[in-house]
């Protein structure tokens, strides 16, 4: 697997679906997310295996401008609360919650202004998510055309996997060729988790 610590997810952040890379370079930016955008954010990590422990290095490390008493107070708890580390029973002997899906990220909680949580195919404007896209190295005319075709159709997930076999295209020829991965293991990408595990496994 992925060396996964609080000092990899910059450079992990190139496997991680749009959903997951705006949240990453929005904590950058602010050094700062609001609630939804920490939880979404905290139980992707928390499914690509980032420790508690180092899940919350990283948040302290990336909140750069508050202090350590007021991250205790206001946002520790959330993320253990997040791992099942606390909370009722049922949280707890469940180890906290499931990483959201796609499915759920695109019909749950809306992002409002100044929120970064969403799901960038579903939530932003067609120029803003051109430009996203290009930020990330999706510079081919024809993908961004088709993004903004599915986008239009509301096939939100299916332009997400268009950019995912666009970026990966010589990767997935190899694979086929050496018969490698098989058709089930590249079926539609349906949940942020498997599009990072599917990235990282493909680029190594
Ligand atoms: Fe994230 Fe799913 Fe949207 Fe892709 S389709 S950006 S994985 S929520």
């Amino acid at each position: 697997g992925a060396p996964i610590n609080p000092s990899s997810i910059d450079p992990l952040s190139q496997h991680f679906p749009l959903c997951m890379r705006n949240l990453q370079m929005t904590l950058r930016k602010n050094s700062h997310l609001k609630h939804f955008g920490r939880l979404q954010y905290t139980l992707f990590l928390k499914g690509i295996g980032l420790t508690l422990e180092d899940c919350l290095i990283f948040w302290r490390q990336a909140f750069k401008l508050i202090t350590d008493d007021t991250f205790n107070k206001e946002y520790r708890y959330n993320i253990r609360h997040a791992y099942g580390d606390v909370g009722g029973d049922a949280i707890r002997r469940g180890r906290g919650y499931s990483p959201f899906s796609c499915q759920k990220i695109l019909t749950e909680h809306p992002p409002g202004s100044g929120e970064s949580h969403g799901c960038p195919y579903r939530h932003f404007s067609v120029d803003n998510l051109t430009t996203l896209l290009q930020t990330t190295g999706v510079s081919d005319r024809d993908v961004l055309r088709g993004v903004k075709e599915d986008v239009e159709k509301k096939r939100f997930h299916i332009a997400c996997n268009r950019v995912f076999e666009w970026a990966h295209k010589g990767d997935i020829k190899r694979v086929k060729e050496d018969d490698s991965w098989g058709a089930a293991e590249l079926d539609t990408i349906v949940h942020p988790n498997t599009y990072f595990k599917r990235s990282y496994l493909l680029k190594t």
